[in-house]
C-alpha cells in the first residue's frame, strides 16, 4: 500500500514554509526534491572516502572507484540495460543527446539524410541536432500533434523513408504530458533501418523503463529528476553502437595511449567520459534508485495516474482554466499544463508563490510545441512520490482567488489584463 505521508516524512525540504505557508512543491518536472538518503550519500562521500577514480592505488581511491563503476552498474539495471558498458555518465539529459549528436551524429550524417523529430520536443532535444544539421547538411522532419495533444501517427509513418537516419522523441512531454507510443514508433524507424533515440528526462524518474522493452538504441535522462542529485545523467547506447564511435571531446581518462601526435581510445563507456567525473553525485544517485526501487516504480507510475486524474479533475473547477494535452490521465504523466483565461502565466506563477505553492511558468524550453498552440507561454503543475491530493486541493483554491483577484483588477481598471 502506497503511504504518501510516509514517503514525505523522507524529504526534509517539504517542512518548510514559503511566505509563511507550508511549501507545497508542484515543480517536480523541472527538478524533484531529494530524500535524505540522498543527502546523507553526498556527506558520506566527501566525509569518508573522497579521491579521483581510475588513477589512484590508495584505498580511498580504490573505494571511490569501485563505488563510481558500482554506480554506473546500478543506472544499468534500473533502465534493464544488458551491460554496465551501455551506460555513459554525463551532466544531465542534455549533455547525453548532445553526446550522441556529436560522437555519432557527426560522423555519420551526410547531406540529404534525415532525422525525425516531433513538434513536441523540449529544446535539449531539437537544438543538438539543428546544429549537427547545419554541419553535416542532414535535413530535420518533424512529427506534428493532434488536437488532443498525442502524436500525429500517420505523419510520423508517413516522414519515414529510406533516408531515415535518425528518430529522435521523447518518451513523455515536459508540457502536454503525453506518453509517446515508443516501442511501436521504434519498430517503425527501425524497420527503415534508422537508429532510435528515446528523450527519458520525464519517463524514466516516473514510469517503469525498462531499455530491452522500448527497443531504442539511445536512452538519455537526468538523475536530478528522479530524486538523485543535480550535476549527473546518463546516455544509455547499445554497446555496439558505442564501440563505433569516436570520443566527443578528449583529454584525461578517456584515452589508451597518447603520443604527442595522435592518440588511441580508451574502452567504451570510459572513452566518452573525458577528465575527473562527477564521483560524488553519481554515486549519491545510487541512493535516489534504491529510493525508487523500495517504492517500486509500478506504484510509483499508480500514484502519480491517481493524483494527475484528481488534478484534471479538480483543475476544471477553475473558471476560464485550459488545460493542455490529452483528457484521460492513463495517456499522460504526472505533469498539467494550464492557462488562466486573461491572466498570463507568470502572474499566475507569482500569485501561486504567495500561497506556498512552486509551479513553473513560461515556454519551459519547448517554444514550438507552444507557438504550435498558439501560445506564448504555459504555468505547469508537475507531481511526484510525494505529491498529496490536499496539495492538488491548496492549487485549485489559490487558482480560484487568483483568478478572482486579477477578474476585480481588471474590471476596476475597465479593460481586461
Ligand atoms: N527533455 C525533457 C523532456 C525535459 O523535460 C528536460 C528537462 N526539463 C530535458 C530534456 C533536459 O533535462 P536536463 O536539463 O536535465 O538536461
Amino acid at each position: 500500500m502506497y503511504d504518501v505521508q510516509v514517503v514525505r516524512k523522507d524529504f526534509p525540504i517539504l517542512e518548510r514554509q514559503v511566505h509563511g505557508r507550508p511549501l507545497v512543491y508542484l515543480d517536480s518536472a523541472a527538478t524533484s526534491q531529494k530524500p535524505q538518503a540522498v543527502i546523507d550519500a553526498l556527506a558520506d562521500y566527501y566525509s569518508r572516502y573522497n579521491a579521483n577514480v581510475h588513477r589512484g592505488i590508495h584505498t580511498l581511491a580504490e573505494e571511490a572507484t569501485a563505488a563510481y563503476e558500482d554506480a554506473r552498474r546500478r543506472v544499468a539495471d534500473f533502465i534493464g540495460a544488458a551491460s554496465p558498458r551501455s551506460v555513459v555518465f554525463t551532466r544531465n539529459t542534455t549533455e547525453a543527446i548532445n553526446l550522441v549528436a556529436y560522437a555519432w551524429g557527426r560522423r555519420t550524417l551526410r547531406p540529404g539524410d534525415e532525422v525525425v523529430l516531433t513538434v513536441m520536443e523540449h529544446h535539449s532535444n531539437l537544438v543538438p541536432w539543428q546544429l549537427m544539421a547545419q554541419d553535416t547538411g542532414a535535413a530535420l522532419r518533424s512529427v506534428d500533434i493532434t488536437e488532443d495533444g498525442c502524436l500525429d501517427l500517420e505523419a510520423f509513418h508517413k516522414l519515414l523513408g529510406p533516408r531515415t537516419r535518425l528518430v529522435a522523441l521523447t518518451h513523455m512531454s515536459n508540457v502536454l504530458g503525453t506518453v509517446n507510443p515508443v516501442v511501436a514508433m521504434a519498430r517503425a524507424a527501425h524497420s527503415y533501418g534508422a537508429l532510435v533515440l528515446v528523450d527519458g528526462a520525464q519517463s524514466v524518474p516516473h514510469l517503469p523503463v525498462r531499455v530491452q522493452e522500448l527497443a531504442c538504441d539511445f536512452l538519455a535522462f537526468s538523475g536530478h529528476k528522479m530524486l538523485g542529485p543535480t550535476g549527473i545523467g546518463a546516455l544509455y547506447a547499445r554497446e555496439e553502437l558505442l564501440e563505433a564511435m569516436e570520443p566527443f571531446m578528449g583529454g584525461g581518462e578517456m584515452i589508451r595511449e597518447v603520443q604527442l601526435e595522435r592518440s588511441t581510445w580508451n574502452e567504451v563507456p570510459w572513452r566518452f567520459e573525458a577528465g575527473t567525473p562527477n564521483i560524488a553525485d553519481a554515486i549519491a544517485w545510487v541512493a535516489a534508485l534504491d529510493y525508487l526501487e523500495a517504492l517500486g516504480m509500478a506504484p510509483v507510475r499508480a500514484h502519480e495516474l491517481e493524483i494527475t486524474a484528481y488534478a484534471l479533475s479538480r483543475l476544471q473547477e477553475v473558471p476560464g482554466i485550459t488545460i493542455y494535452g490529452p483528457r484521460a490521465a492513463e495517456d499522460r504523466g504526472g505533469v498539467v499544463a494550464f492557462n488562466l483565461k486573461e491572466v498570463h502565466p507568470h502572474d499566475v506563477g507569482t500569485a501561486l508563490d504567495q500561497y506556498g505553492i512552486a509551479v513553473r511558468a513560461g515556454h519551459h524550453c519547448a517554444q514550438p510545441l507552444h507557438r504550435r498552440l498558439g501560445i506564448g507561454s504555459t504555468a505547469r503543475a508537475s507531481f511526484y512520490v510525494y505529491t498529496t491530493a490536499q496539495e492538488i486541493d491548496a492549487l485549485v483554491a489559490a487558482l480560484h482567488q487568483t483568478q478572482e483577484f486579477f477578474t476585480r483588477v481588471a474590471g476596476r481598471a475597465g479593460r481586461p489584463l
